[in-house]
């Protein structure tokens, strides 16, 4: 079903993200089950790449591109899998639209004035954790992960941020294994949000009253990490993958805060999730309580961390509760 051209452009580019990270989370799964995963180091033996990254940004970046040219894209991959290969692309018309209502401030942007923030794989450390347990057949490897092989396929999501203005407007988190482990039941699922606007994709839930659940890395800890959540004085914590996954306990009522006061997250693994959580009705921000910019220019390092609140938290609250060291630490 071809999206009518006078919709606004911002309805026509959320709903076609919808498709195109739906279509993108077929070519991991795809990967997956071939085994190839081609996996490289980027900045270090923590900060992995493989063939599902490169391949999931080359279709979503040559997809946007060719149903939005003047919009500018900006993918976590090298400038290979930035280049707009014309045999990748997918066409959004081909699935199901998503009707996307856009709030009358956002109703009138212009492509050029859009940028987009594209993670095609977040969460890749359990993605090739999840390889390596599955290639040996779980034999001893599930033992040595605190949690199973299985569940770490729920931390890969797909993202595509949206920002006008510097501002995060409007997102996508696809699960490319949601329900996997769940044989019979739809394989997938796709959420998406619009500040000011609706939420689609999955039912909101409130986090549980009396507790304070917290969701951070468990991949790239470090003690001012934990000094942060020790000040919160959480009653658990959910130390889990991505920072779309992370997000998503937080609209889903898993959890009430996601900290992480560390420089390793970018714009491309925030501006997505910020979107849809902002659209819900929560907050994030850096780990000082300070609107993080999505300009084209703006560094692709959030270097002063991550603070994320479930709607109805005291964001603000949870802010000052930061120590003074853990702020001075992180620097812009
Ligand atoms: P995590 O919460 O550790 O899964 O991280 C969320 C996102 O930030 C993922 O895309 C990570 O790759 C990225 N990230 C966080 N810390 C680092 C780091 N120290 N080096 C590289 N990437 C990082
Ligand atoms: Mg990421
Ligand atoms: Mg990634």
């Amino acid at each position: 079903m071809a999206l009518a051209q006078n919709m606004p452009v911002l309805s026509r580019l959320v709903s076609s993200s919808v498709a195109i990270a739906n279509h993108a989370g077929g070519i991991i799964r795809e990967i997956l089950k071939k085994g190839e995963l081609g996996i490289v180091e980027k900045e270090n033996a923590r900060d992995l790449q493989t063939e599902a990254d490169r391949a999931a940004q080359r279709c979503i970046i040559s997809s946007l591109s060719k149903c939005f040219p003047k919009i500018t894209i900006i993918g976590e991959e090298g400038e290979e899998e930035t280049q707009v290969t014309s045999g990748k692309i997918f066409d959004p018309d081909l699935m199901p639209a998503v009707n996307v209502k856009c709030p009358s401030n956002l109703s009138s942007l212009e492509e050029e004035e859009i940028v987009v923030w594209v993670d095609p794989l977040d969460g890749t450390a359990e993605f090739t954790q999840a390889f390596e347990c599955l290639q040996s057949g779980h034999q001893g490897v599930c033992k040595t992960l605190e949690t199973t092989c299985a569940s770490l396929l729920d931390h890969v999501t797909v993202l595509i941020g949206i920002a006008y203005s510097g501002k995060a407007v409007g997102g996508i988190i696809h699960q490319p294994y949601f329900n996997y482990q769940n044989p019979g039941a739809e394989l997938g699922r796709t959420v998406w949000g619009v500040v000011g606007g609706d939420v689609g994709g999955m039912p909101l839930v409130s986090p549980p009253e009396g507790k304070l659940i917290v969701t951070t890395t468990r991949s790239h800890s470090s003690s001012t990490v934990n000094d942060a959540i020790s000040a919160v004085s959480p009653t658990e914590v959910l130390r889990v993958g991505g920072a779309g996954h992370k997000v998503m306990l937080l609209l889903e009522g898993k959890a009430h805060l996601y900290v992480f006061a560390s420089p390793g997250c970018k714009k491309w693994d925030t501006c997505a999730p910020q979107a849809v959580l902002e659209a819900a009705g929560g907050v994030l921000t850096d780990i000082k309580g300070t609107p993080i910019p999505y300009y084209s220019t703006a560094p692709h390092r959030n270097s002063t961390g991550v603070l994320a609140s479930a709607a109805g938290i005291p964001h603000d609250e949870y802010v000052n509760k930061i120590p003074q060291h853990v702020k001075d630490n992180l620097k812009a």
